[in-house]
């Protein structure tokens, strides 16, 4: 018998159609009574018993990550970014956790994860790749619920205005608005 080595980590990554990511994020919105914006990440893994910590980082490529030993689960993010890169990064944790983090583990994130990678993205991609899209559509979803982001765009369609309401960069503001075929 040929032992073949495996990533088991890189097979445990589901393929989770945008829609499927966006009920995840509305589900956990709506379990937690979260319905106005902007939405506070915090709070939120807070309620869920996740602790969240600045930290300082030795690389500084590094912006985020989230450690889990059983139920002890702790989101840690780099306390010299812009609030909005905060928000955008823990709600990027979260979504490992709702998603990927089934078992101990950690995920560390570098920028690249979070603000280089495209938001969108075909599924036959590598698992990593696919991970980190799916935590950064779980981060879309949740710090700009479609249906808020729909009700505010018909009464002010500004990318800019939006962003501020939302708190997200006007970046993030700007897939958001787009992969919901608004623009
Ligand atoms: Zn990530």
């Amino acid at each position: 018998m040929i032992h073949m080595p495996v990533e088991v980590d890189e097979i445990a990554v589901p393929f989770l159609h945008r829609s499927e990511v966006e009920n995840r994020a509305r589900e956990v919105l709506k379990r937690h009574n979260l319905t106005t914006v902007p939405i506070d990440p915090v709070l939120l893994a807070n309620r869920e018993g996740i602790k969240v910590n600045n930290a300082k980082f030795s690389d500084d490529n590094l912006v985020g990550m989230i450690v889990k030993s059983g139920d002890d689960v702790t989101i840690l993010v780099n306390y010299d970014d812009p609030p909005f890169r905060k928000r955008f990064t823990i709600a990027h944790e979260l979504g490992h956790h709702f998603l990927h983090l089934m078992r101990d583990g950690e995920y560390v994130d570098k920028e690249a994860n979070l603000f280089r990678q495209q938001l969108d993205g075909d599924q036959e991609t590598s698992p990593s790749r696919r991970r980190e899209i799916q935590a950064n559509m779980f981060a879309s979803s949740l710090l700009m619920p479609e249906d808020e982001v729909r009700r505010y765009w018909q009464e002010r369609p500004s990318i800019d205005e939006l962003a501020k309401i939302f708190k997200v960069s006007k970046e993030a503001m700007g897939y958001r608005v787009a992969s919901l075929g608004l623009e």
